[in-house]
């Protein structure tokens, strides 16, 4: 029997499972499609049904994919999408959404995130984030790779204040944002997706990670992932193309991690003392 995943609530008041699923370097190959079309499919039937994509991966290729897999059980998930920055004018946005809804087959996205800050002032692509929400094509709004001072001019726009999350770089490894960002969106009760969550499977290597894991029984994953879990309004998104290591990180929900393991891995990975630029990938 595992433990159901637990939930997070949206500014809207939507609870999401705290445990999604990612899809960037999918849709790229034919070879692999249906591989992927499977990964999403059950994905879903785990209850990992927070499915990230974009516009940008596999260059529409990987919306394609979540589309096949969405195919006949649209409401299973809840789906999330994104424009590139260059894109994010006021009509740019609105054309992108709709390429990516024809791409994903289905008529509104339950989120919408600009993918990073570019040229393009804020009021225009939240003013068109708000058209596409009237228009009843996405259900909320969000950004990613935005630092404090992003958010803080983000919420000096109109309408600002609606936005519903920030997807950023958050790992073991990558724990820059707990010296501001991350209380800043707890205080302002915007959860975070943490994108890169076992930092694209670099720090599985890692010594102390593999020995905690061990005591557990568990994976390295497990844990890095388990890290994450544990943070209030903290969404992590992993991707992965193999089934057997899907149920692997779903069944990171399980692991209780006893105080002193978590004080070993603040030893091996130390949190920040001081403001650090927010990271991207
Ligand atoms: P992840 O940290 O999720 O790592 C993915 C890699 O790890 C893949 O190579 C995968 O390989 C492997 N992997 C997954 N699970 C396991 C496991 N249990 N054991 C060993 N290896 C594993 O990196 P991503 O960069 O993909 O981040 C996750 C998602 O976040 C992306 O897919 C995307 O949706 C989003 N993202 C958003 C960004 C943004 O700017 N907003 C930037 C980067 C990512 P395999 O598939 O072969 O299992």
């Amino acid at each position: 029997m595992h433990d159901t995943i637990p939930t997070v609530t949206l500014p809207g008041g939507e609870e999401v499972p705290s445990l999604g699923f990612g899809t960037w370097m999918m849709g790229e190959t034919r070879a692999q499609a249906s591989s992927e079309i499977d990964s999403v499919r059950l994905a879903l039937d785990l209850g990992m049904t927070v499915i990230d994509t974009a516009e940008m991966y596999g260059d529409g290729g990987a919306e394609r994919i979540v589309g096949e897999a969405l195919k006949e059980r649209r409401e299973d998930a809840f789906l999330v999408s994104k424009v590139l920055p260059w894109n994010a004018s006021f009509d740019g946005t609105i054309k992108a959404c709709h390429a990516s809804l024809d791409r994903l087959g289905t008529d509104h996205l339950d989120l919408y995130l600009l993918h990073w800050r570019g040229e393009h002032p804020l009021d225009d692509t939240v003013a068109a984030m708000e058209e596409l929400k009237a228009a009843g094509r996405i259900r909320a709004w969000g950004v990613s790779n935005f630092d404090v001072e992003d958010m803080e001019e983000l919420f000096s726009v109109a309408d600002g204040e609606n936005c519903a999350v920030n997807q950023i770089l958050y790992n073991l490894s990558r724990r820059g944002i707990e010296f501001d960002l991350l209380p800043w969106c707890q205080e302002h009760r915007i959860p975070i997706m943490a994108y890169s969550p076992i930092e694209q499977g670099r720090i599985l290597h890692h010594p102390e990670l593999i020995h905690i894991a061990k005591a557990y029984q568990a994976t390295p994953a497990q844990v890095a992932l388990a890290f994450l879990l544990e943070r209030e309004g903290v969404i992590p998104i992993p991707k992965t193309s193999n089934l057997r290591r899907l149920q692997e990180n779903r069944d990171a929900v399980d692991l209780d991690i006893a105080d002193e393991d978590w004080a070993r891995l603040d030893t091996a990975f130390p949190p920040p003392s001081r403001k650090m630029p927010l990271a991207m990938i």
